[in-house]
């Protein structure tokens, strides 16, 4: 099959500019190993250029600056960016598919996503315009009140790869719609569809500068990002360790973060339940999106007296799920992101075995594919807490199975971790299942199902997991800074001091 891969460049105030230092990345195809193209590799260097332009988009001084612009005009950008997808939006998908692995399907389902999140927050910018100088109710008739909310300034937004235009649009959109400019920095691991949202951008006409793209590797250009004293907030996703760098580099300018980070999320099912509903939800909320996903329910803690009979169908199902090249029709899990990814995932499940686990099914590579980095859709049993197939996440597709007999004994399992991102219940009973949320220790809960995501609600975690949330009004609010103004409105002098013509 021959791909259609666009020749690009790093995007700077809104031109196709080559990387200071020359230098390029291979594009590996996951399933097949192939060296498919190239993207180019910023350092600190092209950072110090990128973050001018967005400096200069966000004050112009003449009248056309973005961050004074209304929300209307941001908004007709962003509707245009979103129509631009969607007319695009086979192309996307195949180059995100061909880049970081995920079934084609799954990949279409996310430029829909990208749209309606341009979308949403079109809809949003707009609405800011009318809750712009919001009074404050006071207790003093002499003072009057109100509140602005500004855009914070120039933004860093560096995301991984797992859903590389998607997590770029969860940021770049609420990002933009507040009036800030931003540099996105996507993972150099599957940087292609965020080229692409250049190539957008550059056929709506975004001014320049509003949005600059930077791929590449280099701990030191992204890390440059965090400590730069004119990017004044940075929105993370990614893992754990990571977020705690940046946090590290932004906390010497008091610079303001948000993370969103690692999980390892439970999934609670009752004896009360449907096994084949429940069977379904397990595996997507754990092997959907390759298994790549921050809030995989990838612990199952099931009540002890139905454990074996749905561990039959949990294995039946995952044998019968199709994995294959992620364009080949029906694929329902592809490719794993890259070889470090690949032999991570191998080497967790080899310490598994080790320390004692069973591999009901899975745990290695499919027979039928001999290239590629696929791992078959994997079940372990016989897991102890402190294993650390149960703690650490894997990231990819390895469900662990726990038991437990009490309603208390499940919620302590669940939330034994040092994370805190989603938490899933399966029950019949609309009051445990309402019990049992409260008690999760997570940001996201999902009642008798697992991972639907909307841009209308906040996403983010706990713990670990890290803080802030992307998503919804909160997603916008993290790019906004609240200014309240007073007025003193009283004719009559304020009368603290005695006024010295009155001596
Ligand atoms: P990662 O932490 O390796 O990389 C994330 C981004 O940070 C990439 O763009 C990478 O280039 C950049 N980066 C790496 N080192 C850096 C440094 N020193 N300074 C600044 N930036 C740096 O994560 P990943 O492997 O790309 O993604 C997988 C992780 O992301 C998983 O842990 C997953 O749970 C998490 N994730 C979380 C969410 C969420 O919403 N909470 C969503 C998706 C992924």
């Amino acid at each position: 099959m021959e791909y259609l891969i666009p020749p690009r460049e790093l995007f700077i105030d809104g031109e196709w500019v080559q990387p200071i230092c020359r230098k390029r990345i291979p594009i590996i195809n996951p399933a097949t190993e192939e060296a498919i193209g190239d993207i180019p590799a910023a350092t600190p260097e092209d950072v110090e250029v990128a973050v001018a332009a967005a400096r200069r988009a966000f004050i112009r001084n003449k009248g056309e600056d973005w961050s004074k612009a209304s929300g209307a005009v941001r908004a007709k950008y962003l509707r245009a960016i979103a129509a631009k997808v969607t007319e695009r939006k086979s192309q996307l998908a195949k180059l995100e598919a061909i880049d970081c692995g995920k079934p084609l399907d799954e990949a279409a389902w996310d430029m829909d996503d990208v749209a309606g999140c341009f979308e949403y927050y079109a809809d949003l910018a707009e609405g800011l315009d009318a809750k712009q100088k919001a009074p404050i109710s006071l207790p003093m008739e002499t003072f009057k009140s109100y509140v602005l909310k500004e855009p914070i300034g120039v933004v860093g937004l560096i995301t991984p790869w797992n859903y590389p235009l998607l997590m770029a649009t969860w940021k770049v959109a609420p990002a933009l719609a507040a009036g800030c400019t931003a540099i996105l920095k996507p993972s150099e691991l599957a940087s292609m569809t965020c080229l692409e949202l250049a190539d957008i951008c550059r056929e709506v006409g975004l001014p320049p500068g509003v949005l600059n793209i930077l791929t590449g590797l280099g701990p030191e250009a992204r890390a440059s990002l965090a400590s730069h004293p004119d990017v004044a907030k940075i929105a993370f996703t990614g893992s754990s360790a990571t977020g705690s760098k940046v946090m590290t580099a932004a906390a010497q300018l008091v610079k303001p973060v948000s993370l969103e980070l690692g999980g390892k999320s439970p999934i609670v099912v009752f004896d009360d339940i449907d096994l084949d509903i429940a069977a379904e939800w397990i595996l997507f909320g754990c092997f959907w999106t390759n298994g790549q996903i921050c809030s995989a329910t990838s612990r199952l803690i099931v009540h002890e007296s139905i454990a074996s009979e749905l561990l039959d169908r949990l294995v039946k199902w995952s044998k019968n799920i199709k994995v294959s090249d992620p364009l080949e029709e029906g694929c329902r899990l592809g490719p794993i992101v890259s070889r470090g990814q690949y032999e991570k995932i191998l080497k967790f499940i080899s310490t598994a075995k080790s320390e004692g686990a069973t591999i009901q099914t899975g745990g290695t590579r499919p027979e039928h594919l001999k290239t590629g980095f696929f791992i078959e859709p994997t079940i372990i049993t016989d897991v102890t807490n402190s294993m650390q197939i149960w703690r650490e996440e894997v990231f990819g597709p390895v469900l662990c199975v726990k038991t437990f007999s009490t309603e208390e004994e499940a919620i302590q399992l669940a939330n034994d971790t040092h994370y805190g991102l989603g938490a899933a219940v399966i029950s019949k009973d609309p009051e445990r299942c309402d019990r049992v949320s409260k008690a999760f220790q997570a940001g996201i809960v999902w009642i008798n199902c697992s991972q639907p995501c909307f841009c209308q609600a906040p996403w983010g975690g706990n713990k670990r997991s890290g803080f802030g949330r992307e998503l919804g009004e909160w997603g916008l609010e993290n790019y906004l800074s609240v200014k309240h103004v007073t007025q003193y409105v009283s004719p009559d002098p304020w009368g603290w001091y005695q006024s010295p013509s009155k001596l």
